[in-house]
């Protein structure tokens, strides 16, 4: 099928377009190009006869219709989005802008398209918006976020993706437009921008930088390797019922000071240095309104489709460490463009 696919140049994005492209489907990417984005994310599909790159914001409605009459897409799976939390903190309106009007506007878009469709392109048709369990708001110690849990969002950008999950909920039931819906956990693996945890600690331990930890670390979160995600977007855009929402996740939750320690030893293994990667750990002040745990209980797509994780949380995290180390050139690019995995998003008094 072709499949318009939104922020393909991002980290998860990009790894559904690979996968798509791999799988024999066809795919046009509509990317903003904003500081996440990178097109060596997607460089080994980029002269394929099934892919087309169009340098779009998704909040600007004209250039989004005009993708949909020159491409006349089979389905849409929605990644494009401002990501970063602590970027939500510093500046909330464009996670407002991009993420809520965004959406609303590729909505509108889709739906006249749609609309204008023949009976069996129109019923085969598809728009995936694809989320994040932070919609749902912090777990205590204990419980896992189900498909029926109460949207509770803490942070500007968790509220916005709720917002937006709402928006193509209403279109399902308004108009009919052919929705469905993925909320998943947190993702890990190659082409990350080194803001998030992960590849920040990498990055920062093999420049011999202090490795930051948010608060006292403790604080519990479900992760998922990339790719075992693309997967299931893939899965629920072919196979899930109209109009439903599936929880995506790896059953593997971790502290986060756990995943860092697990991280360490592998860089200790990988790119040894003159000290243990794991001294230079540093507490640093809390992320403000920080969740203190997520937990994903994705039973519902592994009974409905059969999907299920791949790949186990220590040896995804020990790959990854691997690829940031034999992939210097892909991060340097990023550092030379003068992102250092600075700390922001700390509210001023
Ligand atoms: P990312 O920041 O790596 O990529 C986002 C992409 O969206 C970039 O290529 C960027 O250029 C593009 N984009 C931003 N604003 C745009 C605009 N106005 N118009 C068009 N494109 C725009 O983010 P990611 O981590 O790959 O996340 C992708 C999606 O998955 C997001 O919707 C995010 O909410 C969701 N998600 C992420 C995680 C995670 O752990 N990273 C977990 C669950 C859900």
């Amino acid at each position: 099928m072709k499949i318009l696919i939104t922020g393909g140049a991002g980290f998860i994005g990009s790894a559904v377009v690979r996968r798509a492209v791999a799988d024999g489907h066809e795919v046009v990417n509509l990317d903003a190009l904003t500081y996440s984005a990178n097109l060596e994310n997607v460089a080994g599909v980029a002269n394929s006869p099934r892919y087309a790159f169009e340098h779009v914001d998704v909040a600007d409605a004209a250039a989004v219709s005009g993708v949909f009459a020159r491409h006349r897409p089979d389905a849409v799976m929605h990644l494009g989005a401002e990501s970063h939390n602590d970027r939500a903190i510093e500046d909330p309106l464009i996670f407002v802008r991009t993420n809520v009007l965004g959406t609303a506007v590729l909505l509108e878009a889709a739906r006249a398209y749609w609309r204008g469709l023949e009976d069996a392109a129109g019923e085969r048709f598809r728009f995936h918006h694809v989320s994040t369990d932070e919609v749902f708001g912090a777990l205590g110690e204990e419980g896992a976020f189900c498909e029926d849990t109460p949207y509770d969002p803490n942070s500007p950008y968790s509220a916005s993706k709720a917002g937006a999950d709402h928006l193509v909920r209403a279109w399902g039931r308004t108009f009919g437009l052919p929705v469905v819906l993925t909320n998943c956990a947190n993702n890990y693996g190659p082409y990350q921008f080194p803001e998030k945890l992960i590849p920040t600690v990498i990055l920062r331990a093999l420049e011999g930088k202090s490795i930051p930890v948010y608060g006292d670390g403790r604080q519990v979160r479900d992760w998922l390797h990339v790719d075992d995600h693309a997967e299931a977007l893939l899965l629920v855009l072919q196979k899930g019922r109209l109009g439903e929402t599936y929880l995506v996740g790896g059953d593997s939750t971790q502290r986060n000071i756990e995943v860092v320690r697990t991280l360490c030893a592998s860089l200790d293994r990988l790119a040894p240095a003159n000290i243990g990667h794991a001294e230079r750990i540093a507490f640093v002040a809390d992320r403000p309104g920080h969740d203190f745990r997520y937990s994903i209980d994705a039973s519902k797509l592994m009974r409905e489709l059969g999907w299920a994780p791949t790949r186990a949380l220590g040896d995804g995290l020990h790959d990854t460490v691997r690829w940031y180390v034999e992939n210097r050139d892909w991060w340097q690019g990023i550092r030379d463009r003068g992102f250092h995995s600075e700390r922001l998003g700390l509210v001023k008094a």
